[in-house]
């Protein structure tokens, strides 16, 4: 960078010790800081027809005053100016409040421009910034910065235009020239200048386009690199299966596999295989039957002489992965285990033996299977569903666990591409495109709580062709306690319905795993017709005989999770049905009811769910890593994204990438983070 910049917010003119302080406390400490200050916001001066603005928007119109302006003073200190206003064709009214001095400088005839905010229905509007004649703004926009401590508006615009002019032009390029050329993009000078100080509409659209993109270009550059550094720093396992076995294996499989499953079983056994450890998200819609891939990865690995592991979030479907992967896997001769917080005492002695001595080959848990007293004698392949859930140091513990294992994540919730190019950028992603073939697609309706005796009826009529049915509560945060009466509530509810007809089984996170098991193996085993439950089943749970969801309060849930619950039916070959009970007060809950009618694709769905909900929410609480850009926005603005990344990539693998000067400051920084090779810094 120009040393320049880096000197003192005091070498700018009108900053003094005072100014620096309030500035320091934004950590705003050099002119370099400074000129970066970004407004989040501009005022905007721009004249408008008002037929065009609505009730209480921000409008600057220019009139000519049509009557004298008239004044009335009230309470102590506190007055009222109105007049008249012509503009264009419409006579408007114009308040002043507390501004008596106003009088006596406007005249009937005058033309004045005033910005203020606008009452539709009286034709009015209370001002607060007039000026007789036109504004003197160059500019039709003002930014808008965020401040702290004693610094005031005026004075940040004032700082920063100083600054601009005095050392604007040091500003240094971070875009080769052919790129600025190939987009048409402004230069960081002049992109810089009309961030501060836009002359019009299109003057700050183009600043704003070329700071889009140099954010996501050099956030792509940043995490390929990484990527690159990973990957060819990350000594795996060659692992050599026996591809003759594994074939057996999927042969005995009561089905074929599905194009995009063999596509992805293929990508991860070319990792496995590789001398480079995988670091690969595997993504697939709900039911898209990514268990099974998992078990084909883990026998591979066995036939390899490596133990493999799977890390599931909850208790349930750690239980449900394991019965299934034993039923596929024990023919074959492998030993599956299941390690949860419920297996104790000696069963748990035993089974960490048996671990350690490599006797077991698969250990499926939660995160049971990260605490200190677990030892593998030999893992290679690691597995953890859900893996948004866990955080990033759960994740490493894990794999820790092993040399070097490859790690596989899978997520059952689709992630938009975008969020999967920024959050998962350092990983490779396979994805199951496409469904087992025979499947129907869920029919879903939305019905309102005042209808719930015919969908009840609608219950019936399924069960009465020997099906099954779920029944979803809500959960309600605040209280476990509640969420737990509430299903109990439904409980009731159904029993008394169905009367002896049909047997209602119930499901809370309150039961023990005992309690659990014993009400889900009912329910398997279709002892138990419905299944009242809060969304403890949400993931992973596979009964194909139940082909009815009914959902509780559904404007409740997010639509990755109503999805998610949506995908326990639809299993079978029968045509399943899922009913949304909801009453959503406000237009995005309406919205997300509607778009569940509309399609069963969760790759849509997640992009909508994206859009409504915005990048911080996506995930939860819980997720962090989403990167805050300045001026960009992931949704709105995932074309530059994903050009930036296209782009990124041929930088990487190009020279440009490595030699061009205005990628100094970027490779310093992977140089300081250790990702890139070459010296350290001093
Ligand atoms: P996911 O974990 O992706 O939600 P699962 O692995 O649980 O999906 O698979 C859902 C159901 O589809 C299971 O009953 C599974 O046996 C079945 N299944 C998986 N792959 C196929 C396939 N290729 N053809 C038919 N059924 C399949
Ligand atoms: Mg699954």
């Amino acid at each position: 960078m120009n040393p320049n910049l880096n000197q003192p917010v005091t070498v700018i003119k009108g900053i003094g010790e005072e100014t620096a302080e309030s500035l320091a406390e934004m950590n705003i400490l050099t002119v370099y800081d400074l000129l970066e200050h970004f407004p989040y916001r501009y005022e905007d001066y721009r004249l408008r027809d008002l037929a065009e603005v609505k009730h209480d928007e921000k409008v600057t119109v220019e009139g000519k005053v049509h009557s004298e302006p008239s004044l009335v003073y009230y309470g102590r200190k506190k007055s009222r100016l109105t007049l008249r206003l012509l503009v264009d064709r419409y006579l408007i009214q114009v308040v002043f409040f507390n501004q008596p001095y106003l009088k006596n400088k406007i005249s009937i005839n005058d033309s004045i421009t005033v910005t203020g905010k606008w009452d539709q229905h009286r034709q009015l509007i209370t001002a607060n910034e007039m000026h007789i004649g036109s504004y003197t703004n160059s500019s039709d926009f003002e930014p808008v910065y965020a401040l702290k401590g004693k610094l005031t508006m005026k004075g940040m615009r004032k700082y920063i235009k100083l600054a601009f002019q005095q050392f604007g032009t040091l500003a240094e390029e971070t875009l080769p020239v052919s790129i600025l050329k190939k987009y048409k993009l402004l230069t960081r000078r002049d992109a810089l200048r009309a961030i501060h100080l836009p002359d019009n509409s299109e003057d700050l659209k183009q600043a704003r386009r070329r700071f889009v993109y140099e954010e996501f270009l050099s956030f792509q550059l940043k995490m390929q690199a990484l990527r690159k550094f990973e990957r060819e720093h990350s000594p795996g396992i060659e692992m050599n299966y026996d591809f003759e076995r594994l074939k057996e294996f999927i042969d005995s499989l009561p089905f074929p596999l599905t194009d995009a499953q063999k596509r992805v079983v293929n990508e991860i056994l070319t990792d496995m295989k590789s001398p480079f450890r995988m670091n690969r998200l595997l993504q697939g819609d709900v039911g898209s039957g990514k268990t099974v891939v998992a078990a084909i990865c883990l026998f591979a690995g066995v036939t390899a002489g490596y133990q493999g592991a799977l890390m599931v979030p909850t208790e349930i479907l750690a239980e449900q992965h394991a019965s299934s992967l034993k039923a596929m896997l024990s023919p074959f001769g492998l030993r599956c285990e299941l390690l949860t917080s419920s297996v104790k005492g000696k069963a748990r002695r035993e089974l960490l033996q048996e671990l350690s001595e490599g006797n077991i080959h698969i250990l499926i848990g939660t995160h049971a299977l990260i605490q200190d007293e677990v030892t593998f004698k030999k893992l290679g392949f690691v597995i953890t569903d859900e893996q948004h859930r866990f955080g990033v140091e759960q994740r490493r513990v894990l794999r820790e666990k092993g040399e070097n294992p490859d790690v596989l994540f899978m997520t059952a919730t689709p992630i938009p591409r975008t969020l999967a190019i920024t959050v998962f950028g350092e990983m490779d992603v396979s994805i199951i495109d496409e469904m087992p073939a025979g499947r129907k697609g869920i029919e879903t309706y939305w019905a309102k709580q005042e209808m719930l005796d015919r969908v009840l009826a609608f219950v019936e009529k399924e069960l009465r062709k020997g099906h099954q049915a779920y029944v979803i509560c809500p959960l309600i945060e605040e209280s476990e306690k509640l969420d737990v009466q509430n299903a109990i509530d439904v409980h009731a509810t159904l029993t008394h319905y169905f009367q002896n007809r049909y047997k209602i089984g119930l499901m809370h996170g309150r039961l023990s795993s005992d309690e659990k098991d014993t009400v889900m193996k009912a329910f398997s085993a279709n002892e138990v017709q419905v299944l009242v439950s809060t969304t403890v089943v949400e993931v992973g749970v596979n009964v194909p005989n139940a082909t009815m969801m009914v959902i509780y309060d559904a404007e409740r849930f997010g639509l990755s999770q109503l999805h998610q619950l949506r995908g326990r039916v639809g299993r079978g070959s029968d045509q399943s049905y899922c009913i949304l009970l909801a009453d959503p007060k406000t237009e995005v809950g309406k919205e997300r009811m509607k778009i569940m009618t509309e399609t069963n694709d969760g790759f849509v769905l997640s992009e909508k769910d994206l859009e409504l909900r915005g990048p911080g929410d996506f995930f939860g609480k819980k997720q962090s890593g989403i990167p805050e850009f300045k001026v960009a926005d992931m949704v709105h603005d995932y074309r530059a994204l994903e050009t930036a990344r296209e782009d990124a990539a041929k930088l990487i693998q190009s020279r440009m990438f490595w030699e061009a000067p205005e990628f100094e400051q970027l490779r310093r920084e992977l140089k300081q983070t250790g990702v890139l090779d070459g010296e350290k810094l001093d």
